[in-house]
């Protein structure tokens, strides 16, 4: 599995080291701004933490998966409780208790505790407590806006990793290779979410599904008087795009459900019914790799078809 953070070279270095011989202090601070990505440095560091084979985190094996699906037994989250803000000096007891207790499956056991820096300052006192003494086996992995948002005597005992937003070009460039969006739209976004990858990609994302929910309301009205070639103006589009024309279909979908829901017209509900099940159909061809044009050209013919 590869570093999860974009930029970020140093860092990537420091921790590629860590992992490879192994040696994973017994307490992490991540410290980066909101969006930077540090919780997925805490997650892929917990996955290192309980692979289980060298080339770690690997990924595949059964301590990476069951960390994975968030079934590890030997891997514990701790966020606030029930609406509250603020981890509490209870919970950092139950993990001191649970720190006591053998790992089952892995070689460690690892408490994730994310924010930190929402703990109180008598939970980080606690804390300090077994960041002093650390049983052998386990690992902490601690995540803040700033180690200046922690108390000192926490940090001290913490190996510190600084996670920093990426420059422009290789957080367009990474988002450009994981979304098939025009670079302005992807420049737009990327200023909008202010440097955070994470919250540009989901500004793209948002958009393109208010897009295709457009759309599909559009096409939707359009099968009753509409004609074909105004269909097909809806459609090509997409012609260029599976993933959007995948989007495009699961908002048809939601669209012609809820439609036939409302209709009491028995032609009508036949018409809707006969574009559901071309709309299934379709959905099943774009899984193989079916060609986008003729499958939106038939798309337009065939819910006209019988009208
Ligand atoms: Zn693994």
């Amino acid at each position: 599995m590869k570093f999860p953070l974009v930029g970020n070279e140093r860092l990537s270095a420091t921790v590629g080291s860590m992992l490879s011989s192994n040696r994973i202090p017994h307490a992490l601070l991540i410290e980066g701004e909101s969006g930077s990505g540090k919780t997925e440095l805490a997650l892929y560091l917990c996955r290192a933490a309980v692979c289980e084979n060298e080339d770690r985190p690997c990924g595949i094996c059964d301590g990476c998966r069951l960390q994975k699906s968030g079934n590890h037994p030997d891997v514990t989250y701790i966020a606030p409780e029930n609406d509250r803000k603020t981890i509490s000096v209870n919970q950092v007891r139950d993990i001191i208790t649970a720190a006591s207790i053998r790992p089952q499956k892995s070689r460690r056991r690892v408490f994730v505790i994310d924010p930190g820096d929402s703990m109180t300052p008598q939970a980080q006192n606690a804390l300090l407590k077994i960041l002093e003494e650390p049983p052998e086996s386990v690992v902490f992995i601690i995540t803040a806006i700033s180690k200046s948002a922690m108390l000192e005597t926490v940090v001290s005992r913490c190996a510190v990793l600084t996670v920093s937003l990426p420059g422009e070009l290789s957080a367009t460039e990474y988002i450009a290779s994981s979304l098939n969006r025009d670079r302005e739209e992807i420049a737009e976004a990327y200023k909008a979410a202010r440097g955070s990858i994470g919250r540009a990609i989901n500004i793209l994302k948002k958009k393109s599904a208010s897009a295709s929910a457009k759309a599909a309301e559009n096409f939707v009205e359009l099968l009753q008087n509409g004609s074909q070639y105004d269909l097909l103006k809806v459609l090509l589009p997409l012609e260029k795009d599976r993933a959007k024309t995948l989007e495009f279909y699961n908002a048809l979908e939601v669209t012609v459900v809820s439609k036939l829901r409302s209709l009491s017209s028995p032609t009508l509900v036949k018409r809707y019914e006969r574009l559901y099940s071309i709309l299934i159909s379709h959905k099943n061809l774009l899984k193989t790799n079916a060609n986008l044009s003729l499958l939106l050209s038939s798309l337009a013919v065939e819910a006209t078809a019988e009208r």
